[in-house]
């Protein structure tokens, strides 16, 4: 662990620095309590032995400025309080302090403090892992590791609404599996399963760098193409259908004539003259996706609220 000991008497600065330092640990020192909260937030340590009075920043005003910040991780706090000092110790805790230890400093009292920190720490930066997993779990879709319909809503409106402050153009794309009902009724749903990991695999490798496609739902995907024109966006989604048809899975039930596992796609655009909302362009999408459908699969179609007449 990295300790910091903040006091304003060296001798307890020494008593202390020398049982964190024995009991195996790293240990910072600070003079006062202003270099403390500095010195806390420079190297943000795991433990915090700390005085109540100092100058500058005293104990109390310490403990809550540490537990103002929003942290993934958990710094232990301990306070160094003169002996029947009770009102103090009482005001110490409830300002975010874990533990207390009664000055003169006894290094053996200190020492076990260290132990209950360390068990304490441990614990905390366990659950903040937890919590980050769960959290990336949340966002991501299980089968395919692309991500969710949930980041997709918060990656939209945040390309929406850069493109109203600045202008900028983006497209989407709404790309569904051709006959796939079919493909799972011939092939079983586990063929089905590892068809859509591989046309997600497939999608994703077709992106460009600032590109996002997510799991939209079932075999539908969402393409964001940022900063793309739509004859951009088109051209990437012509290379995208060629690239799954490309993959050469054999479906015998196919209606687009290839015989092979396909994909549609329907795309419509935020560009200048044509800024709509969110909603209404993945509307569109789909209304393109549809006409896709309708034209023989297999296929990529623009939205015709935004083909130029
Ligand atoms: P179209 O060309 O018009 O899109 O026809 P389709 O058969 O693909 O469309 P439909 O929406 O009727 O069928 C979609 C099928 O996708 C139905 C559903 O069982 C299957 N499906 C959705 N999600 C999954 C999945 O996670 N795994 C598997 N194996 N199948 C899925
Ligand atoms: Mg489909
Ligand atoms: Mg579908």
């Amino acid at each position: 662990m990295k300790v910091l000991v903040a006091d304003d008497d060296s001798a307890c600065r020494l008593v202390a620095k020398a049982v964190v330092e024995g009991a195996g640990h790293e240990c910072i020192v600070a003079e006062d309590g202003t270099a403390a909260w500095q010195l806390y937030q420079d190297e943000r340590p795991n433990v915090v032995i700390t005085d109540l009075m100092m100058p500058g920043l005293d104990g109390f005003a310490l403990c809550r400025a540490i537990r103002g910040i929003e942290s993934d991780s958990y710094a232990y706090l301990v306070l160094l309080t003169s002996h029947g000092a009770r009102a103090d110790v009482l005001a110490g805790m409830e300002a975010g302090a874990d533990d207390y230890v009664t000055k003169p400093l006894d290094p053996f009292t200190l020492q076990t403090r260290l132990v209950a920190a360390d068990r304490v720490t441990t614990l905390h930066s366990e659950l903040a892992g937890y919590r980050r997993a769960l959290a990336a779990q949340a966002r991501t879709d299980p089968l395919t590791g692309l991500r969710n319909r949930l980041t997709m809503t918060d990656d939209l409106e945040v390309l929406h609404n850069l493109s109203e402050r600045y202008g900028h153009n983006y497209s989407l794309a709404m790309c569904d599996v051709d006959d796939f009902k079919s493909y799972n009724d011939l092939y079983g749903h586990q063929a089905g399963d590892a068809a859509i990991k591989v046309v997600a695999a497939t999608l994703a490798g077709a992106c460009r760098g600032a590109d996002a496609v997510y799991r939209y739902g079932g075999e539908e995907f969402l393409l964001l193409l940022p900063n793309q024109s739509l004859a951009g966006a088109t051209a990437a989604l012509e290379r995208t259908r060629a690239a799954v048809l490309g993959l050469g899975i054999l479906h015998s039930g196919s209606r687009s004539g290839t015989g092979m596992l396909t994909m549609s796609a329907g795309i419509s655009a935020n560009i200048d003259g044509h800024r709509v909302g969110v909603e209404r362009l993945i509307h569109e999408a789909d209304d393109a996706l549809y006409a896709a459908k309708a034209s023989g699969r297999n296929a990529v179609v623009v939205s015709e609220a935004i083909i130029p007449v």
